[in-house]
């Protein structure tokens, strides 16, 4: 039928209304619709519904609502599908927003209804519309998916991309890097099943040439450059260099100026040194001092060294003939790369002629090819020196009687030799009583000796200038063994002891390492322990049951020794581990009422670290005494199976509790239960222990909504928590998305670090048990977390429990707030529920808001501005307990001012 449109356009429509008639089943099917790769598709349904009430003499036939169907199918054109081929999608009914038109002279209302469902079994599908007897008119049906848009982010290019078939499924995509970048690391993104992009990881790098400008890679221009991808821009060329093209990756130097291999294409071009200046020499006797003062130009480079004094050398007779000098020759402090400007020249020959050539070099002399400009030279003659000692002297026979001796001429004669000399004398007199031997040749016969006897020999040479000095002592026996005793002149006494002392030594700096090391333990320790606790007199701190060295002793000091009769076990709640389960139960003590309790117990078969694991947690818990941490009753030991019996806690764990109930709770009632929480852990933080496991799935919630913390004990982190897992940078298991990143990486869990895991457990409350970071796995999580990325508020999430979050995820473990401080942000919101109302979706409201002030201001600042309109009822209402209201206003509390007085006993 044909009715008017909002602008009194005529438009077609499909109509019903057979309101009297009983048992109406009327239905309407839609063409074809190809699915073209989408997974979950949006039905947007516009359609007028009379009001039951307003149609004269209708009785209870009249319906006011109609269902969605759909089929999924490959047939283009199906001729007729039964009904009973038909998935229900909804029933849907009139919402309360619409728009008006006019349809003669009635009003009728125009509703529009979106409903989503997953198609991914066949190519296409058919809707359908059934009526069971409202007065209807179907004005429109659209039918869309959702798409992340193309997007560039981090220099990587991310396709159109069609979202994940569930509402909370996340679509992993690889970026691929615009043109002229390369990976930094592989980029990622994830397309969000509303069609938003989250978590970018990775990304890419212009290429070298290359700067990033608004998302592309550009080429930098003339004069500037760019080195590595890994550089922020493009920069200018440095001193002395140029780029006549665009997209350079380094700068020509200018000509004349040049660049070392090593030298960075940051660094300006450079040149040369000039020659170095004012050399001069002193002679004594065979060594000369050279000196020489820096070159005057050193090329804007600081890396001038000299390289050897070269020279040629010649007899004086002879001067003209220059040779390369001898590898005998000493320089001191060195021949090359020297940095000082003296060197010491030694061991020359006496009354030779040296030319010293001293050369300045930097970083670009190979480069630049610079030779002889860069030299400065001196002539010297030496002066006479006697000549240089024997250097080795052979027994070549030997007798009973007698030795015959000889030996190589010096190394440096310095001179014409005139004779040799030769002492000797038996060892055991030592030098009391030498005898003399000269001769002109490099040999002598020693007769007249005692047999048997071990003699000592020495040897110096004679020139015009006179003796030189005498060699080591030389040793030999005039037996029959032509071999010297012990050659080169080393003492073997010597030998014996240093070789001991080598060892007595190592003994001492092995002995004087441990004892360091034991020492500088001991003091990391103390200082350890007292920088982790910074003890308050007079409050009462936790005692880490591992201390005691019976686990027996601990768990009797702190829990109740329970009779296994009083207990009455109903029905198994849960399994922990391989030997453990969890039973709800009832317990009756003597003298006091029937409880309901949870009875943890670990059956036989159990190692002693199980058990000592398993005891632990009752010894840690019987430690604390707060409303909002579960309360131990006592323990089972002296018969098997081992029991912990804790308070009943109705409603199990939190994240299971808080999926099952989504979206039920007001947002108040969600910040009580972190209130909870939070004054839970500052009660364990006071008492300095650290929870290392704080997530939603380890707090336990009452009939009454109040949240406790549980699950103590180190082992029970490592061992039960499915979540743990291991990293490649810790060797033991680590609950990966709910720890802070410095716990993670060198293992410091501190009260902060359970603050970063209570903010995790904010945002899981708030988004009613959805999993951090959805299915990200844990590597990507930790990466993402480290490139500063953070989860985003859950859907209606309060902007200021968000920014409490992120306080809460501060890289900085100093700067994250303390759960006293949590504890008391949360107290002035559920004072101020009004703070609460503005979401992420919203417009800030309120000029304090919008000014840019933190909503905290708000609340602390100004409560009558931003919820001027509150009386207790309201209040009582949003926090769902107005049954108190009449019990309130008896006891006097009418005025919000007069709740504030309240306590929380
Ligand atoms: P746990 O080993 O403490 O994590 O316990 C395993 C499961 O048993 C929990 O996730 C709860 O569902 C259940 N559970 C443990 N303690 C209690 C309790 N005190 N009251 C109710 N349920 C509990």
């Amino acid at each position: 039928l044909d009715i008017m449109d909002e602008k009194n356009i005529p438009i077609r429509t499909y109509q019903v209304c057979n309101v009297l008639e009983p048992n109406q089943n009327n239905w309407l099917r839609t063409d074809w619709i190809p699915r073209s790769g989408a997974q979950r598709v949006y039905v947007e349904v516009k359609f007028t519904l009379r009001d039951c009430n307003s149609l004269p003499g209708v009785t209870g036939t009249c319906k006011e609502t109609f269902n969605l169907y759909y089929h999924e199918s490959n047939e283009v054109r199906e001729s007729y599908i039964k009904e009973s081929s038909f998935i229900k999608v909804d029933t849907v009914a009139a919402d309360e927003s619409f728009t008006q038109v006019d349809v003669g002279d009635r009003i009728m209302k125009l509703n529009t209804e979106v409903r989503d469902v997953k198609v991914t079994t066949r190519k296409g599908f058919y809707l359908a519309f059934q009526d069971v007897g409202a007065c209807i008119a179907l004005v429109s049906v659209r039918v869309f998916y959702k798409t992340c848009p193309l997007t560039i982010r981090n220099l990587a290019t991310f396709p159109d991309t069609v979202t994940g078939a569930d509402t909370s499924s996340l679509v992993e995509v690889r970026g691929s890097c615009v043109n002229q970048s390369e990976e930094r690391e592989e980029p990622k993104m994830y397309c969000g099943a509303d069609g938003e992009w989250l978590v970018p990881i990775g990304g890419c790098f212009c290429s070298p040439g290359y700067e990033e400008k608004g998302g592309a890679c550009k080429a930098c221009s003339a004069g500037f450059y760019k080195a590595k991808s890994s550089d922020a821009g493009c920069f200018k060329c440095p001193p002395h260099s140029h780029s006549v093209r665009d997209g350079a990756t380094v700068c020509d130097c200018h000509s004349g100026f040049f660049r070392a291999d090593s030298d960075p294409p940051s660094m300006a071009c450079t040149q040369p040194p000039s020659a170095p200046q004012q050399l001069i020499s002193v002679v004594n006797e065979t060594s000369v001092v050279l000196e020489w003062a820096p070159p005057r130009r050193l090329g804007g480079r600081s890396d001038t060294s000299y390289n050897y004094p070269r020279m040629g050398s010649g007899s004086i007779s002879s001067s003209q003939l220059c040779l390369p000098c001898g590898s005998d020759v000493l320089f001191s402090p060195g021949q090359t790369g020297l940095k000082t400007t003296r060197v010491v020249v030694s061991e020359l020959r006496a009354h030779t002629h040296y030319t010293f050539i001293v050369h300045a070099r930097n970083g670009v002399s190979q480069a630049s090819g610079a030779g002889a400009a860069q030299s400065v030279s001196v002539s010297v003659t030496t002066n006479q020196a006697a000549p240089s000692p024997v250097s080795s002297i052979l027994a070549i026979d030997v007798t009973r009687h007698s030795l015959s001796l000889s030996w190589q001429q010096p190394d440096r004669p310095n001179g014409v030799i005139l004779e040799y000399e030769v002492k000797f004398y038996e060892k055991d007199q030592k030098e009391r009583s030498y005898r003399i031997m000269r001769t002109f040749s490099r040999s002598v016969d020693v007769t007249g000796l005692n047999p048997l006897t071990v003699y000592v020999f020495h040897v110096r040479a004679r020139t015009a200038a006179g003796y030189g000095e005498f060699s080591a002592p030389f040793e030999f026996s005039t037996n029959s063994d032509p071999f010297p005793l012990i050659g080169e002149g080393v003492n073997s006494a010597f030998l014996l002891l240093s070789v001991s002392g080598v060892g007595i030594l190592l003994l001492i700096s092995a002995a004087v390492f441990i004892i360091s090391r034991r020492r500088s333990k001991y003091s990391k320790t103390k200082q350890d322990s007292e920088e982790e606790k910074h003890l308050n007199p007079g409050v009462k701190i936790y005692v880490d049951p591992f201390t005691y060295e019976d686990p027996d002793q601990a768990i009797h000091e702190f829990a109740k020794e329970i009779d296994v009769s009083s207990i009455h076990i109903e029905k198994v709640i849960g399994m922990v581990g391989e030997f453990g389960e969890v039973c709800s139960g009832r317990l009756r003590v003597q003298g006091k009422r029937e409880i309901y309790v949870a009875i943890k117990s670990l059956k036989a078969g159990y190692s002693d670290k199980q058990r000592r694991d398993f005891l632990s947690e009752a010894s840690i818990m019987g430690q604390f005494d707060h409303p909002n941490i579960i309360r131990l009753e006592g323990v089972v030991t002296r018969c098997k199976p081992l029991m912990i019996i804790t308070e009943y806690m109705e409603n199990g764990s939190l994240d299971a509790f808080l999926r099952k109930h989504d979206g039920q709770f007001t947002v108040i009632q969600l910040v009580g239960m972190l209130r909870g929480i939070a004054s839970g852990m500052k009660y364990l933080s006071d008492m300095s222990y650290v929870h290392r496991d704080l997530a939603a799935r380890n707090i336990l919630v009452n009939s009454n909504l109040v949240c406790k913390v549980s699950d103590f004990g180190l082992s029970r982190v490592l061992e039960d928590d499915p979540e743990a897992a291991y990293t490649t940078r810790v060797r033991r298991k680590i609950p990966i998305r709910w720890t802070a990143p410095e716990a993670i990486t060198y293992r410091k869990f501190t009260t902060a670090s359970d603050v970063w895991s209570y903010g995790i457990v904010m945002w899981e409350v708030v988004s009613y048990g959805e999993r951090p970071y959805w299915d990200m796995n844990n590597q990507d999580v930790i990466k993402a977390i480290e490139e500063g990325y953070r989860l985003p508020a859950p859907m209606d999430c309060p902007v200021v429990l968000h920014q409490l979050m992120l306080d809460c995820w501060e890289r900085e473990r100093a700067e994250r707030p303390t759960f006293s401080q949590i504890l008391n942000m949360l107290d002035k919101l559920i004072r101020n529920p009004g703070t609460l109302r503005r979401t992420g979706g919203d417009r800030p409201a309120g000029t304090m808001l919008e000014s840019g002030m933190g909503s905290e201001v708000c609340v602390s600042v100004l409560p009558e501005v931003c919820v001027p309109e509150w009386s207790v009822c309201e209040w009582l209402q949003s926090i769902g307990l107005e049954r108190y209201r009449d019990t309130l206003a008896a006891a006097g509390y009418t005025s919000l001012d007069s709740l504030l007085a309240l306590t929380h006993q």
